[in-house]
C-alpha cells in the first residue's frame, strides 16, 4: 500500500520535473538538469546572501548569472593585470601574469609596462621571444641581430615590434610623458622578474676578465653598481637620425625592420560595425613565433564565431567592456567578461566569439603563437557545405543558408 503522503511527494516532484524539463528541453535552454537563473522556480535560488564584493562581482556578470547555454567546468579563461602587483622603480613599473597565477595560458606571458620620459629598462635579453604593443605615449627600442646589425626605432601607440629569443635589447620612454605599453612571450612560463641583465653580468665577472674582453684597464669599470638596475630613469634621448648614426657599424642595417605599425596597417575586414587588423610573418617579416590581430567592435556589435586551428588566442582588452562565450567538447561552454586591462584565453579549436556589451568602442588585440594567423569561421563553413545537409543538421530551412556570411574574419552588426 502506498499512503497518501507519499503519492503527494511523488507528485509534487513529479510536477516540478515536468515543468523544469519543460523549460529545460527548449531553444537557448537545452541542459538537463536544466542550469541558468530562468530554470530557478525558487526566486531564493538566485539570491546572493553571503559576504561579497559588489565592486567585484559587477564586473562579472556573466559569471554571477551564466547563460543557460553554459554548461560544464571550462578552465578559467579571465585574468587581468589590474590585479597583478606593480613592481615599482624610479623610472617605470612592470607588472605581469604567467602561468603561475594564470594556468590556462602555456604558450603566452603578458607583461604591462610603464616607463617614464627617459625611464629604462634595462640592456637584456631572454629565453623567450618578445612581441609588444605600445597603448600609451612614445618609446625607442633597441635590438642587435645575429649578424650584428643594429636596429633602433621610435615607436607610438598603436605600434608593435618583435624580437627573436636571445636578441639583446632595451626600451626607453620619451617625451613628453613616457609611454605604456604590453609585451607577450612566446612561452607561458616567462617572467619580466628573471631577464638576463647586462648589469648582472658584468658586476658578476673579475674585472681582469672585463678588462681583457673590452680591451681596457679594469679600472674601467671601478664604478659600476653593485646590483642590478632593471628600470632606472636615465635622460630623455636625443634625436633618433643622431643615435642610429652613433649605433651604425660595418654589419649595416637588418634586412626587415623590428616595429611595426599595426593600429595604422590597412584592415584585413572593416564594415560599420568594426575593424579586424593582422600582423603575422607574411607583412611583419621578422614576426615568426607571433601572429597578431587588433579588433575594433561598435557597441552591440559581434566578433563572428570561429576557432583557430594552429594556436592558442591570448587577449588584451584595451577599451570598452567584452562577453566572451567559449565552446569545447563535453559540452563545456564559459561566458566570462572582460574589462580594459584583462586578459582573455582560449585554446587552440576552441570556438569562441565575443560580443561587445557595453555602449562605447571595444578594442582588444589578440595574440597566437604561430607565424601564419588562421581561423576558421563558422559561418563560413557552413555556407560552404551541402545546403540540404547543414539543413537536417539544424531543422532549418536550406535557403536561408547562401544567405550566410562568408567574407573572412568578420564583425557582425549588433
Ligand atoms: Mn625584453
Ligand atoms: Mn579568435
Amino acid at each position: 500500500m502506498i499512503s497518501r503522503r507519499e503519492v503527494l511527494a511523488a507528485t509534487a516532484a513529479g510536477a516540478v520535473m515536468t515543468a523544469a524539463t519543460a523549460r529545460a528541453a527548449s531553444f537557448g535552454n537545452p541542459d538537463e538538469p536544466p542550469q541558468g537563473a530562468i530554470n530557478a522556480k525558487n526566486p531564493g535560488s538566485v539570491t546572493d546572501p553571503g559576504p561579497q564584493n559588489p565592486a567585484v562581482a559587477g564586473q562579472f556578470p556573466s559569471a554571477v548569472s551564466p547563460p543557460p547555454t553554459d554548461v560544464g567546468s571550462l578552465q578559467m579563461d579571465w585574468a587581468s593585470f589590474n590585479n597583478s602587483p606593480r613592481r615599482i622603480q624610479d623610472g617605470g613599473w612592470a607588472r605581469q601574469v604567467t602561468q603561475s597565477t594564470f594556468p590556462i595560458s602555456d604558450t603566452i606571458s603578458g607583461v604591462n609596462m610603464r616607463l617614464s620620459a627617459g625611464g629604462i629598462r634595462e640592456l637584456h635579453w631572454h629565453q623567450a621571444a618578445e612581441w609588444a604593443f605600445m597603448t600609451y605615449g612614445n618609446c625607442r627600442v633597441t635590438v642587435l641581430d645575429t649578424n650584428g646589425r643594429p636596429y633602433v626605432a621610435d615607436v607610438k601607440e598603436g605600434d608593435i615590434w618583435y624580437f627573436p629569443a636571445g636578441y639583446p635589447h632595451s626600451l626607453q620612454g620619451l617625451g613628453p610623458d613616457g609611454c605604456e605599453f604590453v609585451i607577450c612571450f612566446d612561452n607561458g612560463a616567462a617572467s619580466e622578474f628573471n631577464t638576463l641583465l647586462v648589469t648582472d653580468w658584468f658586476i658578476h665577472t673579475p674585472p681582469s676578465v672585463l678588462a681583457k674582453n673590452f680591451g681596457v684597464p679594469a679600472e674601467t669599470f671601478a664604478k659600476m653598481p653593485l646590483h642590478d638596475l632593471w628600470i632606472f630613469q636615465g635622460k630623455v634621448p636625443g634625436e633618433l637620425s643622431a643615435v642610429k648614426k652613433a649605433m651604425t657599424g660595418k654589419a649595416g642595417a637588418p634586412p626587415y625592420p623590428f616595429t611595426f605599425s599595426l593600429g595604422s596597417s590597412a584592415p584585413v575586414s572593416e564594415t560599420k560595425s568594426g575593424k579586424v587588423q593582422i600582423a603575422d610573418s607574411n607583412n611583419f617579416k621578422v614576426s615568426t613565433t607571433i601572429a597578431a590581430t587588433l579588433i575594433t567592435m561598435q557597441p552591440g556589435a559581434l566578433r563572428q564565431m570561429h576557432w583557430h586551428p594552429n594556436a592558442d588566442e591570448w587577449q588584451y582588452y584595451i577599451k570598452g567592456k567584452a562577453r566572451m562565450g567559449v565552446f569545447d567538447t563535453g559540452p563545456n561552454v564559459l561566458t566570462m567578461d572582460f574589462s580594459p586591462g584583462d586578459i582573455g584565453y582560449v585554446k587552440r579549436n576552441f570556438g569562441h566569439y565575443v560580443e561587445n556589451v557595453g555602449n562605447t568602442e571595444l578594442q582588444f588585440f589578440a595574440v597566437f603563437r604561430t607565424a601564419q594567423y588562421e581561423e576558421i569561421s563558422l559561418s563560413d563553413w557552413l555556407k560552404h557545405s551541402p545546403p540540404e545537409m547543414v539543413a537536417e543538421h539544424l531543422n532549418i530551412d536550406p535557403a536561408t543558408i547562401s544567405e550566410w556570411p562568408d567574407d573572412g574574419p568578420l564583425i557582425r552588426p549588433g
